[in-house]
């Protein structure tokens, strides 16, 4: 069993599927756990550090939005007295073929999936430097890596995660600091509940484990690369995708 006890995460996009799951993982491997949502959750927040006995809060942000992050990490730092981990896990598909895609369904998923992972990664990094240790996980995509169509909006927002993700981490190394992105696949969500069955069913057959993947496989990746045991891992994208991208 991973242990992250005496560590405090921040999970963004954790009022539901991968982040959700992966609060709940962070904190039965016994990290205290900020959650981060749209909006403020205290009834999850309760449940979580009822059941699992560590300290759960929850905060609503807006993780794309520059003051909200600010004033958010700078609340969850004083009331956690610090930050060990961050996963930038929030994130949109406003799918669409290029033609009838509208400029606002591009910018939205910029935002989201991208824009957020540099605000609140900068927001972290001077804390995480002067402490001279952290854990950044970005949850980044297997559509950042090979993609479909439909998805120029969403597959070049995970692109950019990816990117963002190696630069990052030549600029933190010698601090201490690890930044790695996890690439899921075909993740059941509500935001792959969202696609016809009949693509669901396509998708699967071509993945070479034979089925789809669970937020709690993604999880317990993101918990691997947030411990000690990651150590000298950084700078990397570890695919949770069945084999697709093998
Ligand atoms: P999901 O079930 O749709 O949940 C998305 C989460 O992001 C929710 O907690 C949502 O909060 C939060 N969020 C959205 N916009 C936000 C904002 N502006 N500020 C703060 N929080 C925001 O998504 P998921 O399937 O778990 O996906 C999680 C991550 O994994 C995403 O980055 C996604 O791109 C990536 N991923 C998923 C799959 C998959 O198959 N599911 C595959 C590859 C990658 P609210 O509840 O407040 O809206």
């Amino acid at each position: 069993m991973i242990d992250l006890k005496g560590k405090v995460a921040i999970v963004t996009g954790a009022s539901r599927g991968i982040g959700l799951e992966t609060a709940r993982v962070l904190a039965a491997c016994g990290a205290r756990v900020a959650v981060i949502a749209t909006k403020e959750n205290p009834d999850l927040a309760l449940e979580l550090s009822s059941t699992l006995g560590v300290e759960v809060r929850s905060y609503g942000c807006d993780v794309s939005n520059t003051e909200q992050v600010t004033v958010t990490f700078k609340s969850i730092i004083e009331t956690f007295g610090a930050v060990d981990i961050l996963v930038n896990n929030a994130g949109i598909t406003r799918d669409g073929l290029l033609m009838r895609m509208k400029d606002e369904d591009f910018d939205d998923v910029i935002r989201v999936n991208l824009r957020s992972v540099f605000v609140c990664t900068r927001a972290i990094a001077r804390h995480m430097m002067g402490r001279r240790s952290g854990r950044i996980i970005n949850m980044a995509s297997i559509n950042g890596i090979r993609t479909q169509a439909g998805q120029s909006n969403y597959a070049a927002s995970k692109a950019g995660v990816i990117g963002l993700t190696k630069s990052n981490a030549m600029e933190m190394a010698g601090r201490g600091i690890t930044v790695n992105a996890v690439a899921p696949g075909f993740i059941q969500t509500d935001m792959t509940a969202k696609l016809p069955a009949e693509m669901i069913e396509k998708y699967k057959a071509g993945i070479p484990l034979q089925d789809l993947g669970s937020p709690r496989d993604v999880a317990n990746a993101v918990a691997f690369l947030a411990s000690d045991e990651a150590r000298y891992i950084t700078g990397q994208v570890l695919g949770v995708d069945g084999g697709l991208n093998a």
